[in-house]
């Protein structure tokens, strides 16, 4: 990928997608386009497609998405799948009646089936039933990655999936009804340590395994698979380690200072009880992860601090 390169970043005020263009700008790519949702709805299909053959980049990052934890994907069904699949049929189909040659798309490690042997490999897709909570969103993901697979086939593009596990990081969604699990106890510990609260709500037992990467590190192997000029294929990225939501919430606490109780919310659910990603594909190809969880959750907690006190 040459530093001169033009590069489409989708989703650029997301989560992944900043963390994306911060690594980009940081390896010296100063060619990036991207657009706010007022400028471009990529929900839009005429909209898309103009714009893809009128800029014509040389490299497409998929990171939008509609995301959110496990209420708003049990909750927001209809949402889920509807925004998910336009989107990346938009995307996807725009890039190539665009002539653009590569384009990565990033899933989530929902996309495989309930029940799989773990560590998950990539070859596990489609080996069984999805988990309910989120069929919706998992479905419109392997849409996508079905899209990425069958357009490689019958035009030659060179359209790559990355599947990460659970993310956190900068520019996280910390609002409690649709957030992912680590930032709504990063908030919650907080909050009850500043209220001088002595217990911590968590969902569910606590008993269900969860894996969790730094944004940076995801932002990292994206970057990594495009400029290692890999044309197709599917690429499970995580740590490789997972812990129980219980030992997560303790981590949370002591990263927060709150010395209180842990109670479990047991009318919540616990979604699917494992999801640990094998990572050996992209440790082949010479990734790994960096960032370790207590030093990743430090960071987390000082960009929510920050956030929270600008608010404030
Ligand atoms: P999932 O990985 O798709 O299930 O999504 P989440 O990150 O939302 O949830 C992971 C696990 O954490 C589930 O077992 C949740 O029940 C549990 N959990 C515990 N407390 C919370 C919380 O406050 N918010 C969320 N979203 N999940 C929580």
């Amino acid at each position: 990928m040459d530093t001169n390169a033009k590069i489409f970043v989708a989703g650029h005020r997301g989560m992944v997608g900043s963390a994306i263009v911060r690594r980009l700008e940081k390896a010296g790519y100063g060619n990036l386009l991207v657009r706010d949702r007022s400028e471009l709805d990529l929900a839009d299909q005429a909209s898309v497609f103009t714009f893809l053959e009128s800029e014509r980049p040389d490299y497409v990052f998929l990171a939008a998405a509609r995301v959110g934890g496990i209420h708003a994907n049990n909750t927001a069904r209809g949402d889920f799948i509807y925004q998910n699949l336009i989107i990346e049929a938009n995307v996807i189909h725009g890039a190539h009646r665009a002539g653009i040659d590569r384009l990565l798309f990033l899933g989530s490690s929902c996309i495989y089936p309930r029940e799989c042997p773990q560590p998950i490999r990539e070859d596990y897709l489609l080996t069984g039933p999805l988990e309910k909570t989120n069929e919706p969103y998992a479905i419109a993901k392997i849409a996508g990655i079905k899209m990425c697979e069958s357009y490689n086939a019958q035009f030659g593009t060179g359209y790559v999936s990355v599947m990460p596990t659970n993310l956190y990081g900068p520019n996280d969604n910390y609002d409690l009804a649709s957030s992912h699990v680590l930032p709504a106890l990063i908030r919650k510990a907080h909050e009850a340590k500043k209220r001088g609260e002595r217990q911590l709500v968590v969902w569910g037992s606590g008993m269900p395994m969860r894996e969790f990467l730094y944004v940076d590190d995801m932002a990292d192997a994206c970057v990594h698979v495009m400029q290692s000029g890999i044309r197709e294929g599917l690429f499970n990225v995580g740590t490789g380690r997972d812990i129980t939501i219980r030992e997560l919430a303790e981590t949370v606490m002591d990263v927060v200072g709150f010395d209180g109780e842990i109670v479990f919310d047991t009318s919540k659910p616990d979604g699917t009880p494992r999801k640990l990603l094998d990572v050996s594909r992209m440790k082949e190809r010479g990734w790994t992860a960096r960032t370790g969880l207590r030093h990743g959750i430090a960071l987390a907690y000082a960009d929510f601090l920050d956030r929270f006190e600008k608010q404030a």
